[in-house]
């Protein structure tokens, strides 16, 4: 299942820009979307190897991660299993994930944090199952995340992703190394305080040259967002058909146009935002619009 993406770069024709490309790796499945079809690729692959018939993962209401694992793991014949973190709710991701045969746990905010204990409580006896972090974080995923920039035929002066684990970024880091690219690699965080995200990527990579974080554009925080962001999502995706999820590449592309006005980015400069999917979660805010 994880052969065959289509996730083609498209030119953005949207004003001043002259040279703006997004990788639309949202293509490459509505459910498995985008950088978690990247994670989850060598993920799977391992647990398989390893003869583990059942996937435990972590995450909250909303999470994308959780809607990726339910689909990959019903696709390829594994059984599934999300601590949920929280009270018991219900969503349309939560939706996706039970019509996808994911067992549910919600977990209070308490027990959630220590996420190995969890596991050791619930599964230590289970010889079939296998641990995926919160949000995928793992080797495999930034392995995953790196082949990124092996399927890219052009090069690029910066490259934008959003980032929450960071691990999307550190892959697309090692990537950029790995090829000796002199791309700029530009990472949001969308949580405050995001400074660790850097650390999370020196995990992967021998030093941070062309390494740049953009600190401000959390909007508050992790899924927080302001009217502006509204705004701009609306304003965006009418000029360039291009739909944005409100907690990361909405983010992401509020810090391109906002970096250009400040004359930090040029308007010839030949730029490739990732477009990391995640577009179910805005189903969840229609009543933002
Ligand atoms: C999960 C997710 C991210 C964050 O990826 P990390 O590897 O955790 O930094 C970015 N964009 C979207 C759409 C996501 O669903």
């Amino acid at each position: 299942m994880f052969e065959n993406i289509y996730s083609p770069v498209q030119k953005l024709v949207i004003k001043p820009f002259n040279n703006l490309f997004v990788k639309r790796d949202d293509l490459i499945d509505p459910y498995i979307s985008g950088n978690k079809w990247r994670k989850l690729k060598y993920i799977l692959e391992e647990a398989q190897s390893q003869k583990k018939t059942h996937l435990v993962t972590f995450g909250g209401a909303y999470s994308n991660h959780l809607v990726a694992t339910a689909a990959a793991a019903s696709r390829s014949g594994l059984k599934s299993t999300a601590f949920v973190r929280g009270e018991q709710v219900n969503n349309e991701m939560l939706l996706l994930c039970k019509l996808f045969g994911m067992n549910l746990l919600f977990t209070d905010r308490e027990s959630y944090k220590d996420k190995p204990a969890l596991f050791n409580q619930y599964f230590r006896e289970n010889n079939d199952t296998y641990f995926i972090d919160e949000g995928g974080a793992s080797n495999e995923a930034v392995i995953g995340c790196a082949e990124i920039i092996d399927d890219l035929k052009d090069t690029y002066d910066h490259i934008f992703c959003a980032a929450g684990t960071g691990t999307t970024a550190a892959g697309l880091f090692k990537g950029i190394q790995k090829h000796g690219l002199k791309t700029k690699l530009h990472v949001i965080p969308v949580l405050k305080n995001g400074s660790f995200i850097k650390d999370e990527i020196l995990k992967y990579s021998p030093n941070a040259d062309n390494l740049i974080l953009h600190l401000n554009y959390h909007f508050g925080g992790y899924a927080k967002t302001t009217p502006e962001l509204f705004e701009f999502i609306k304003s965006f995706t009418s000029k360039t058909g291009l739909l944005l999820d409100p907690v990361y590449t909405a983010k992401m592309f509020y810090a391109i146009v906002d970096l250009q006005q400040k004359n930090i980015l040029n308007i010839d400069d030949k730029i490739l935002a990732l477009h990391t999917g995640g577009l179910l979660g805005i189903f969840g805010m229609k009543d933002k619009f």
